[in-house]
């Protein structure tokens, strides 16, 4: 059967995440960064899921990819055990470590992407090892608009394939601390600077509770995260936020500035869905409708201040 076209690839790990809050733990949930992304990315365009994962993953957890309505014509499931990751939160909830990674199936994958995915327009290169980033993005033919993401391992243990990579994308998404570790300059808007030089268009900055920075030549935004009374897991919120934005983006086709200020502004209100439950809890039962809702009430709470 012929693949339908897709018009986002996102490319990141599919995990089994055991998370730790102050206020609770889970054990062995479906995590991973192309999972949170797609299911944002899937609310406003149709996405489609490059990955690996270990025959162990529960067949539930698949038919969760099945509900979103996400294209898994990309996903490889091979012998032997999936991506693990544990992580603790601290008091705040903004500051977590990890304590375990397992790349298992991640070690040997090799992205094969079907051929419709070669020629989507959009590509989101979600964390995962930048050698790997690079191999999907090989295989793009002529691709509008990349976006790549990233996370202390990487900086760690792959630095100059890293930065290889940031050369060659035109958004780069990384928080605060991993701008910070990358450059080796605390204020972020000098950190930005040298992120710039390295190649990519715009660099986005993400700080967690306290919003977002998009640097560009076409200036400075700054987005403020949608207030939740309640925060029950941070994880995974950089990835719905971004999978967010590149949905919306691959949504409207042409990138503008403007356009990419309102797929902004729509990452930052699907990340806030990511973090009301753990997993993907919420995001599985998350409608268009919902997100438009409360997209509408945060440009009311942004309009009053302007
Ligand atoms: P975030 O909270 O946006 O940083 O994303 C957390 C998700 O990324 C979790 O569901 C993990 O399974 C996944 N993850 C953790 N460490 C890595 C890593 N080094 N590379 C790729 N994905 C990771």
């Amino acid at each position: 059967m012929a693949t339908p076209d897709v018009d986002l690839v996102v490319v990141g790990t599919i995990g089994i995440d055991t998370i730790i809050t102050p206020q609770a733990r889970r054990q062995e949930v479906l995590g991973g960064s192309a999972s949170f992304a797609c299911a944002t990315a899937s609310r406003f365009t149709r996405t489609g899921m490059v990955g690996v994962v270990g025959e162990d993953l529960p067949r539930a957890a698949r038919a969760r990819f099945d509900d979103l309505d996400i294209d898994l014509a990309g996903l490889q499931t091979v012998p032997g055990q999936t991506f693990r990751w544990s992580g603790e939160y601290m008091t705040n909830m903004d500051e977590r470590r990890t304590l375990a990674t397992e790349l298992n199936v991640l070690e040997d994958f090799n992205p094969d992407l079907p051929a419709t995915y070669r020629r989507a327009p959009f590509l989101f290169l979600a964390n995962i090892g930048p050698d790997l980033q690079r191999r999907v993005l090989d295989q793009m033919t002529q691709p509008r608009f990349v976006a790549m993401d990233t996370m202390d391992l990487w900086i760690n243990i792959q630095r100059d394939n890293l930065e290889e990579m940031i050369g060659r994308v035109d958004l780069l998404t990384l928080n605060e601390s991993e701008a910070r570790a990358l450059t080796g300059v605390h204020g972020l808007p000098v950190a930005a600077e040298r992120l710039l030089a390295m190649g990519p268009r715009y660099v986005l900055i993400k700080k967690g509770e306290h919003g977002s920075m998009l640097f560009g030549s076409d200036g400075i935004v700054l987005l403020p995260a949608y207030p939740l009374r309640e925060v029950v897991d941070p994880t995974g919120a950089g990835d719905a936020f971004a999978g967010g934005l590149m949905g919306a983006l691959a949504a409207g086709g042409e990138v503008t500035p403007q356009r990419l200020r309102q797929a902004m502004l729509l990452g930052t209100v699907a990340a806030s869905f990511a973090v009301e439950s753990f997993s993907l809890e919420r995001l599985v039962h998350l409608t268009r409708e919902a997100l438009d809702e409360r997209a509408a009430a945060y440009r009311a709470m942004l309009a009053g201040a302007v």
